[in-house]
């Protein structure tokens, strides 16, 4: 059993979050510059997120399809903003198979007829495909999803946060009309928040990016940003009001209700495996990974006090009865798992959500450490002293306290309620730090003072311009994160130009 110390967060809060992604068993970095292996206990967090988030999607009326991996290059510079802003951060495949030269080396074959993109997102090829599709209003609205991976030659990057290659899902959807398409564009820009306040326990500030920051193509792009433990920002999630830029570039034309040929009105939107880089740095401490209940594969580990010496007979018949009161009736326990390793039961057969039982003969202090580094939201442990008592250790991951309780009391409602609690413990935690995280500035002096001294975001009268904010990046490292949605009435003075303006806009370092 490794016991990888976890750096603290004081001392390198970059190592620390390192360790703690290695010591959970999430994620390890790949032979391959910038892409990751996904572990199997990082892949089940991925796969709570991807199960609710589908859901959400497809109850907003959209199915799932799946688009090939590879791009005709061409398509790429049928839009000339999207060309722009993705031709540096693609991987092109340029040969056909490899050949075999002399001495066991493999060479190139030969060049393809066009080189071919790895998708860095799908926007061409999905409408290249619509416009195939659309002929009439009546074949609109296209509400349409893909789950998939996609390639961005990244330079740096860090685990989930920003890789070279991630899984996320990207919602691409064909409108009749402008209105139509830019509802959509923000139902599912709060369809995420939703989700990330729900599920990840995470709160998010939603707004629109400023011009400079927007989607390479997009007429107005929206985003949803958390602020991590650090004090630096993090999108979470995007969504893109593309206009008609897609449809003129890519030809989806419909015939009207007055009988008349129409450019159609397209959005995109996504969110990636970043999300788990998020809920690694919103609720992680110096003990390891915590994980909100929502999306914990292990809802509570189970860890039997065992001493060699002595007989446990009495320590397992307590397990026993506590497991009956616990699990709910249609429990089911896989098949693999025995009473001299890891025992698990499924709890919740939609989300395959578990309770494990640690029977493995380690030390006690290994176990427990064991499921604290992995998150766990609830730990429950009984030895000698529980058994006296018909007891048990109760202790929350979230807040690190710990209560004696009665087995008897223990039953699935109660542990319902409890996760129910923990969840919103780590949300009210994450808000009270957000709120307490936004600053005011009244000046481009006071920014950079703020930025500096508490990092966070800061909130003041901007008026957004391409050149003014990549100076202000230049001199902070900080970006416009949103405009938010939440703008106060009043007019103020730009903190750069001293103009009147009455847009208010987030600045902050960022992921
Ligand atoms: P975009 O298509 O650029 O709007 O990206 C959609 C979402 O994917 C963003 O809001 C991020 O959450 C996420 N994302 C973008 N780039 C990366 C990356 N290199 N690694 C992981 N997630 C990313």
């Amino acid at each position: 059993m490794s016991n990888q110390k976890i750096t603290p967060r004081k001392q390198n809060y970059a190592q620390w979050y390192q360790d703690v992604i290695q010591s959970a068993g999430l994620a390890e970095h790949s032979p391959v510059r910038g892409c990751m292996v996904i572990r199997p206990e990082g892949y089940a967090i991925w796969e709570a997120i991807q199960r609710d988030l589908d859901l959400r999607i497809k109850r907003s009326g959209h199915m799932n399809a799946y688009f090939p991996m590879l791009i005709p290059q061409s398509f790429l510079a049928k839009e000339a903003q999207h060309v722009e802003g993705f031709a540096m951060e693609c991987a092109v495949v340029t040969h056909s198979k490899l050949e075999n030269g002399h001495d066991n080396q493999l060479e190139p074959g030969g060049p393809l007829e066009e080189p071919m993109v790895i998708r860095p997102t799908s926007e061409t090829i999905v409408n290249h495909m619509f416009s195939q599709w659309v002929q009439s209003y009546r074949d609109l609205p296209i509400l349409m999803n893909q789950w998939c991976n996609v390639m961005r030659w990244e330079m740096r990057t860090r685990l989930f946060l920003r890789t070279a290659e991630f899984l996320w899902q990207e919602g691409h959807t064909v409108h009749e009309t402008r209105k139509e398409a830019e509802s959509e564009t923000l139902r599912m820009l709060d369809t995420y928040a939703d989700f990330c306040e729900q599920m990840l326990a995470i709160p998010v500030i939603k707004g629109r990016k400023t011009n400079k920051e927007k989607f390479a193509g997009a007429v107005h792009t929206y985003s949803i940003e958390a602020l991590l433990q650090d004090g630096k920002a993090l999108q979470a999630g995007t969504s893109h009001f593309l206009g008609q830029n897609f449809s003129k570039g890519f030809d989806i034309q419909y015939l009207g209700r007055d009988q008349k040929l129409e450019y159609a009105w397209t959005t995109s939107w996504g969110v990636s495996t970043r999300l788990i880089g998020a809920l690694i740095m919103m609720h992680s401490d110096d003990k390891g990974l915590v994980l909100p209940p929502a999306v914990a594969p292990q809802a509570i580990a189970i860890v039997p006090i065992l001493n060699k010496k002595q007989d446990d007979t009495d320590i397992r018949t307590l397990i026993d009865q506590l497991l009956k009161r616990l699990l709910p009736e249609k429990a089911i326990k896989i098949a693999s798992t025995d009473r001299d390793s890891i025992e698990k039961y499924i709890i919740n057969e939609n989300t395959n959500q578990q309770i494990v039982v640690d029977w493995r003969k380690y030390r006690p202090g290994d176990k427990r450490y064991h499921w604290e580094k992995r998150g766990v939201p609830l730990r429950i442990e009984i030895g000698p002293r529980e058994v006296a008592a018909r007891s048990c250790m109760v202790k929350r991951r979230c807040d690190n306290t710990q209560a004696s309780m009665q087995i008897d009391d223990l039953t699935p409602d109660w542990l319902r309620d409890q996760l129910a609690s923990i969840q919103k413990t780590m949300l009210d935690k994450a808000s009270q730090f957000m709120q307490s995280n936004i600053r005011h500035a009244n000046s481009y002096d006071e920014l950079k003072h703020i930025l500096k001294e508490h990092g966070g975001l800061v909130r003041c009268f901007f008026e957004p311009n391409d050149e003014i904010e990549k100076k202000i990046q230049e001199e902070t490292k900080a970006a416009v994160r949103n405009i938010p949605f939440d703008q106060n009435t009043s007019i103020g003075r730009c903190i750069y130009t001293n103009m009147e303006t009455s847009t208010e806009v987030l600045f902050a370092l960022a992921y």
